[in-house]
Formats: C-alpha cells, structure tokens, sequence
C-alpha cells in the first residue's frame, strides 16, 4: 500500500486551521476534482476522493485530535477506514455538497448503488480445531440479488421506466420570486424512475433474504475472540453497489483436560506422592496424543515441565507455542492396615533423620 499523504497537506492548510478555513480549503478541492467536471480522469478522482476522507477526518473534532496525536495508525480503532467510492463520498456529504454547490449531483442520486452491509457470524469451534485449523461451512441468512430478476425490481421482460412525476430528473423545480427552489421527487424519492411491473418474488426490491453456504477455513492458531474476514461474502449491494463482507468471530469451546495461555498449552496431571518421591515415568496427554514424561526424583506439587514445541501452532508465522505439565500431588485418603503400618514407620526414620541432624547442628554449634 501507498503511504497516505498527510491530511492537513492534502487541504493545503496548516495545522492551526479552524473549521471555516478547512471547509474553505475543502470544497476549492471539491469543485476542482468533482467527477462531474473531470469524467473519467483517475487522478482527479484520486484527488477528490483524498481530499474528502482529510475533510471527514479534520471536521470532526475527536477524529482530529486522534490524528494529531497519532497520525494515520490513531484512526484506525474508530472504524474509519476512507471511503470507498464515490457514492460513499456523496452519502457522506449530500448535506455539505448542497451547500456547496446549490444542489445535489443528480447522476449520482439516480444511481444509488450502495455498498451491502457488513455481516457478522459468531462461530464456536472445538479447542483443537483452533489449534490446528479446520474447514466447515456456515450458513448465513442475508439479503442477496434476487434470482428472479437479477436485482432490477422488474418483472423479467419489463424495465423501469422514467418517473413521469419528475420526467426522470429525480427532483422538481419550484420557482418562487427570484428563486427556484427544487426538492426531491416525492413520487419516486429522487431516483428518477419507477418500476411499472414489480418483480413478483422480491416485490420490487430486487433482493430477497437467503439462506447461503459459505465455506471457512479456520487457520490453525485461532482464539477466542479472532476474526476473520470474507471479504464480498456480506450483503449484496444495491443498484450494483460491491457486496459487503462477512466476519467471522471465533469462539473456542473449552477442552476436557487443556487450558491455553496464549500460545502454549497448559495441563494439569495428578501423580501420587509415592512417584513424586521416587520419580516415575508416566503417561500424559497432548495435543498430537498421548506421551510420556520422566518425572524426576523430588518433585513438589505444582512442578511444572515442559515439551518445547507442541503447543498451538503460531497464528502468524510457523512453530508452535510448549504444552506445559503441571504436577499436583495428591495425597491418598484411604490406606490399608499394612499401607498405614509402613507410612507410620516411614515417618519413624522421618523423626530420626531430623533429631540426628539437630544433634549435628547442636554439636558444630559448641
Ligand atoms: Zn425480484
Ligand atoms: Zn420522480
């Protein structure tokens, strides 16, 4: 990607601009690189579509401060992201363009593509598909182009027709006095046309509400909370407006046995205290099944050991984060009359060991 131009250069004002002079800046920009005096030249296009996401950002007064103090990465948690086209401009500024130029761009006004909307699909995988990735399908309810007449409205063999209201324009013309004043089409709200034989399964919306399935493949790595992109997956757009896109938030359930703590995988294994004494070998679980761990001579509860590698694989990046064994000791509660007989004279010797290294420290002591 370009590096964006600073906004305050694109409007050819200082830091110290005041909403007058920003708005000022803006529509000499607006007029000179406006799509209607410039048909089909990119960089006029280019220019006007610049010019508008610097005057989005400086006119509001939050956005402003952001981008003062944090420059171009500061907007980005707003969920302001430029625009996407020209229609997105005109939506935006329909208000301010009036003002601007006394009226509104028609030949925009009739088209009215609009981008659809984004959707959501909150998704609730298992904890080891979002350790190593799976491909499902999801079924997502949304409005799309309607078959039966491809999006038009119309009836299939019949077209829209010019609104006899307003002769197509999309707007009247009042004159009062010196002035004349014109307003959007009542009749057909400013589109220009209306459609004489409305499609009989969407009733002249041209979309309907569909059930569609999507194919996702869940990248190895994912978490609780990650989102992925469809990109043109969302809501078809209107009038030959772009789709919109489909996100996808991860949801992972929880695991019998595995805990995760970021990239590495945390489990808990009992062991008796016998083979925490002695050490032992024994069989754990993890992630690519079962292994076994040598426990070593001594071990206290809550030890913690650890296989390198065999965590969940790196979302970004190849390797995998460590599965980690943490011991709990645990303590037996029912013994046997023999069980018991040789516990009490472990702990016989215990008490001996113990005096005679008192008896030691006493005498090194004199
Ligand atoms: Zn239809
Ligand atoms: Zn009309």
């Amino acid at each position: 990607m370009e590096k964006k131009r600073d906004y305050y250069e694109i409007l050819g004002v200082d830091r110290n601009a005041t909403e007058e002079e920003l708005k000022s800046s803006y529509r000499k920009l607006a007029f000179k690189y406006h799509p209607d005096r410039n048909p089909g030249d990119k960089e006029a296009e280019e220019k006007f579509k610049e010019a508008a996401e610097a005057y989005e950002v400086l006119r509001d007064p939050q956005k402003r401060q952001l981008y003062d103090q944090y420059g171009h990465e500061g907007l980005q948690g707003t969920g302001f992201s430029g625009f996407r086209g020209f229609d997105d401009i005109f939506s935006s500024f329909g208000d301010i363009f009036e003002s601007f130029f006394g009226f509104r761009t028609e030949k925009r006004r009739r088209s009215q593509a609009r981008r659809g909307a984004d959707l959501q699909y909150d998704l609730s995988i298992s904890f080891l598909d979002a350790a190593f990735g799976v491909e499902t399908q999801i079924e997502v309810e949304k409005m799309e182009n309607c078959p039966t007449c491809e999006g038009t409205g119309c009836d299939p063999g019949t077209t829209p027709e010019d609104c006899r209201y307003c002769e197509g324009t999309g707007h009247i013309t009042r004159v009062q006095g010196f002035f004349s004043i014109r307003t959007t089409c009542p009749s057909c709200g400013g589109e220009g046309r209306y459609i004489p034989h409305p499609c009989r399964q969407c009733r002249g919306q041209g979309r309907v509400i569909r059930k569609k399935k999507v194919s996702v493949r869940i990248p190895a790595g994912v978490d609780t909370g990650s989102r992925l992109r469809l990109t043109g997956e969302g809501e078809s757009g209107e009038r030959g407006g772009p789709p919109g896109d489909l996100y996808i938030l991860i949801h992972v359930e929880p695991h019998e046995f595995f805990k995760r703590n970021n990239y590495d995988v945390v489990c808990q294994v009992p062991i008796s205290f016998v083979q925490a004494a002695l050490g032992a070998e024994i069989t754990v679980p993890t992630l690519d099944g079962e292994k076994v761990l040598h426990i070593p001579k001594g071990t206290q509860s809550g030890d913690v050991f650890r296989f390198r590698g065999e965590g969940i694989p790196y979302l970004k990046g190849s390797g995998r984060g460590d599965q980690i064994i943490q011991v709990a000791v645990k303590t037996p509660t029912r013994l046997t009359k023999k069980q018991e007989s040789l516990l009490r004279e472990f702990e016989r010797l215990e008490k001996q060991k113990i005096s005679s290294k008192i008896k030691k420290i006493f005498k090194n002591g004199k």
